[in-house]
C-alpha cells in the first residue's frame, strides 16, 4: 500500500552524533541540552518571542488555553483534526462552532463575530492544511472584544504571513512535530508567544506546576519532550527543507496531471506549506467515498482529512452556531488528501492520476 504520506527519516551519521551526546551525559529528558538547542534553533526559524517544544501538538493548544486561563466559550472552526477541538475541552472550556470560508476552508471572520456572547473568552483558529487563516481580520474582532487568540499552526510550521511571522499575531501559536507533519521529531509539539508572562505560565504548566523544589504553584502536567525526540529534530533541521521543494515540485506535477479531470478541483494554496495535497471531488461524500475505495484497491491510500466534521464528535459539551455549518459540511463531504511526500514515483503518481480520471470520466 502506497500511503498518503511516508515521514522524512535523518541521516544515521547526524543522528548518531547526537545520541552520543545523549548517551555520554546520560540525561534523557527534563530541559536537556538537545531540547534547548533545538528550541533556540527553531525560534531563529519561526522569529517567536519565546519558543517552548512540548510532548505533541495537542497538548501544544491545551496548554496554550490553560496558560490564557481560558474556562469559558471558544470560538473555533469544526473543519480541523479532533486534536484542536479536543483540547479545548481538555482545557476545561467550551467549543463554539462557526462555520469556514468555502474557498479558503478557514474559520470564517464574519461568523466568530457573529457568535460571541458574554461567555466567549477566546478564538481558536486553524491554519488548514498550512493556508494561513485571514488573521488580519481575526486580530481585529479579538482585540475589539477583548479575547484570546491561539493559532492552530500544526500544518504551517516555517511559513509567513504577509512577510509577517507567524507568532507575532495572537496571543499563542502552537505546532505539532509528529512524524506525519513535514518537519518532526517522532512525536513533539511546541507553543510560541509574544508574552512574557504566559511564556512562563507554559514552563510551568509543561513540568507539573513545579517551579522549583518543593514549590508547587499549579496543578500543571508532564508535557517535555525527551531528549531522543529532540535528536530527530535536530537531525532534520536542513532536510525538512529540501523535502519541502521536492513535495512543491510533486504538487506542480498532480496539478498538471488532474487538470481538466471534470468533477476534480485542486488548489495549491493547500500544498505550499508542503504537508498535504489535496483534492476536492464533486458530486457529494458518497462519490469522494467511493473514488478513495477504488484507490485502495489498486494500492494507494488516500485520506479524508479532515472528516468528519470535529462538531460531530464525542464532546461533553459543545455549541453549534445558531448560522450553522453548511460550508463546513460540503468541505468534509468533498476532500481527499493524496499520497504526498517527496520519494513518490511520478509513475505512481500518473496511476493515481488516472485512476482518479477513469472514475470521473465513468462517473459522467
Ligand atoms: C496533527 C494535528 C494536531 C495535533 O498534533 P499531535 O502532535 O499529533 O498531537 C493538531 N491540530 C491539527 C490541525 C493537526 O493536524
Amino acid at each position: 500500500m502506497i500511503n498518503v504520506t511516508r515521514p522524512i527519516v535523518p541521516d544515521m551519521e547526524v543522528f548518531s552524533r547526537y545520541l552520543v551526546r545523549v548517551f555520554e551525559c546520560a540525561r534523557f529528558s527534563n530541559a536537556g541540552p538537545l531540547v534547548e538547542e533545538l528550541e533556540l534553533a527553531l525560534t531563529r526559524i519561526t522569529k517567536a518571542n519565546y519558543l517552548h517544544l512540548v510532548s505533541n501538538g495537542t497538548v501544544a493548544i491545551e496548554l496554550a488555553l490553560q496558560a490564557g486561563r481560558i474556562k469559558g466559550e471558544v470560538i473555533t472552526t469544526p473543519f480541523t483534526f479532533c486534536a484542536s477541538s479536543n483540547s479545548i475541552e481538555r482545557a476545561g472550556a467550551t467549543p463554539v462552532f462557526v462555520d469556514i470560508l468555502p474557498d479558503e476552508l478557514t474559520i470564517d471572520p464574519d461568523a466568530i463575530e457573529a457568535a460571541i456572547g458574554p461567555d466567549t473568552e477566546a478564538i481558536l483558529a486553524v491554519h488548514v492544511y498550512g493556508h494561513h487563516c485571514r488573521m488580519n481580520q481575526i486580530q481585529q474582532i479579538a482585540e475589539k472584544n477583548g479575547l484570546f487568540v491561539v493559532y492552530d499552526a500544526a500544518h504551517a510550521f516555517d511559513t509567513h504571513y504577509d512577510d509577517t511571522p507567524l507568532s507575532l499575531y495572537g496571543d499563542a501559536t502552537t505546532y505539532s512535530f509528529h512524524a506525519t507533519k513535514l518537519f518532526h521529531t517522532g512525536e513533539g509539539g511546541a507553543i510560541e508567544t509574544k508574552h512574557s508572562d504566559l511564556s512562563q505560565r507554559i514552563q510551568l504548566l509543561r513540568n507539573f506546576g513545579i517551579a522549583g523544589e518543593g514549590v508547587h504553584l499549579e496543578c500543571g502536567t508532564n508535557a517535555k519532550m525527551p531528549e531522543l525526540s529532540a535528536a530527530v529534530g535536530l537531525s532534520l533541521l536542513e532536510s525538512y527543507r529540501t523535502e519541502k521543494v521536492r513535495r512543491k515540485e510533486l504538487s506542480n506535477y498532480y496539478t498538471h496531471r488532474l487538470a481538466g479531470i471534470k468533477g476534480i478541483r485542486c488548489d495549491q494554496r493547500f500544498s505550499l506549506s508542503g504537508y498535504y495535497f489535496i483534492i476536492r471531488v464533486e458530486g457529494g461524500a458518497s462519490v469522494r467515498d467511493e473514488l478513495q475505495a477504488r484507490l485502495a484497491n489498486k494500492g494507494y491510500s488516500a485520506r479524508r482529512y479532515f472528516w468528519p466534521l470535529t462538531s460531530s464528535m464525542p464532546l461533553s459539551k459543545k455549541i453549534i452556531a445558531p448560522g450553522g455549518l453548511s460550508v463546513a459540511q460540503s468541505a468534509t463531504d468533498s476532500v481527499l488528501a493524496l499520497p504526498f511526500y517527496g520519494c513518490l514515483d511520478r509513475e505512481r503518481v500518473d496511476e493515481i492520476c488516472r485512476i482518479i480520471g477513469d472514475f470521473m470520466g465513468w462517473l459522467k
